[in-house]
């Protein structure tokens, strides 16, 4: 029997992009299916998309049965994206891509032979550049990964893309961590398996514009830091014990003083200074412990990833079968 694979791609608002991605992961999937013998299903999720992105879903669907697609309500995110791909992929491999061609299709065979002749679990992607990449952009994200891998047991790989091929046991190890606040890049590393890393050039944006605002990826940075580490739980802790020490050196430095020189009323700026640094450590302290509340707050409401509206055929039967067994 012939192996099969699930490619999921998330598009938000991608009706520039999706025809282009198409016409080139078709050429990737007929030498694939020729020459490894391997069957390819592209499994689409549309993340809530205003544009006309369902339709030239539903199109490339009527045209092409290799094509499925799943459509959510509204906009969920990438990573819910991925995890309503993953619990609807039927593949025995199962591969995750951006639709923007920034993950080249052409590496695909190479990941598959991989797996097949290798003794890997799966096989993921990073840049080794960051060419066309804003400079702050890329200072920012540099800075993210040397401090998440400083407080984080989690390896949170610098450079590390979504594109990746996995084997049905990785996937459902993925399936098992129903987390609400979603980050793959540590889901991945935290199931472990042994997992090969390929490296190659960033390739720009094939159409459209990128989805992702500084503001979206800072959002984003704190998810992977709550989500994959208690570190900064400690911080008050800490500064609380280092600024009790200080201020008991300060006590006895005034005592000898006051002693020595007696007591002149002076100095109220430098108590305003201090008013006001002791406060602002304690907010950001508080904002924290916050930070993390919130988190759990929302875990534990238990609310679903993503809300389907919409899908294709042959992923609806899919489901029966499951509620059926
Ligand atoms: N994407 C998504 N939901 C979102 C944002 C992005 O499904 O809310 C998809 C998008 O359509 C694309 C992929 O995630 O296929 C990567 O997005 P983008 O290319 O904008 O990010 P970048 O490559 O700039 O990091
Ligand atoms: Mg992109």
């Amino acid at each position: 029997m012939m192996n099969k694979m699930t490619v999921i791609v998330p598009c938000f608002n991608e009706e520039e992009a999706l025809p282009v991605y198409y016409r080139e992961m078709r050429k990737v999937m007929e030498r694939m299916e020729e020459l490894q013998k391997v069957e390819i299903e592209l499994l689409f999720v549309d993340d809530g998309s205003t544009d006309r992105t369902l339709s030239i879903m539903k199109e490339l669907n009527l045209r092409d049965s290799r094509c499925q697609y799943l459509s959510f309500s509204r906009n969920f995110g990438k990573e819910a994206a991925i995890y309503a791909g993953i619990s609807n992929a039927s593949g025995d491999y199962v591969a995750l891509m951006d639709v923007d061609l920034q993950d080249p299709p052409e590496l695909l065979p190479e990941m598959y032979r991989i797996l097949q002749e290798e003794d890997y679990d799966s096989v993921a992607t990073k840049r080794s550049t960051r060419t066309g990449e804003p400079k702050i952009r890329s200072f920012l994200s540099e800075s993210f990964y040397k401090f998440i891998n400083k407080i984080s047991k989690t390896e949170i790989v610098n450079g590390a893309r979504d594109y990746r091929l996995m084997r049905r046991k990785m996937v459902d190890a993925v399936l098992e961590m129903s987390e609400y606040n979603r980050f793959s890049k540590g889901i991945f590393e935290w199931v472990g398996f042994r997992t090969k890393w390929l490296e190659f050039e960033n390739v720009e944006r094939s159409a459209g514009e990128t989805k992702w605002s500084v503001r979206k990826l800072f959002m984003y940075s704190l998810e992977g830091i709550t989500g994959f580490s208690v570190a900064p739980l400690s911080l008050a802790s800490v500064v609380g014990v280092v600024f009790c020490m200080l201020s008991f050196v300060m006590i006895m430095v005034i005592i000898v003083r006051t002693l020595v020189w007696g007591d002149p009323v002076s100095g109220w700026p430098s108590l305003a200074c201090i008013i006001f640094m002791v406060s602002g450590i304690q907010l950001f302290c508080t904002g924290i412990v916050g930070e993390y509340l919130s988190k759990t707050y929302l875990e534990t409401k238990h609310r679903p990833i993503f809300i389907l509206k919409d899908s294709s055929d042959e992923v609806k039967e899919r489901h029966h079968e499951v509620v059926r067994a």
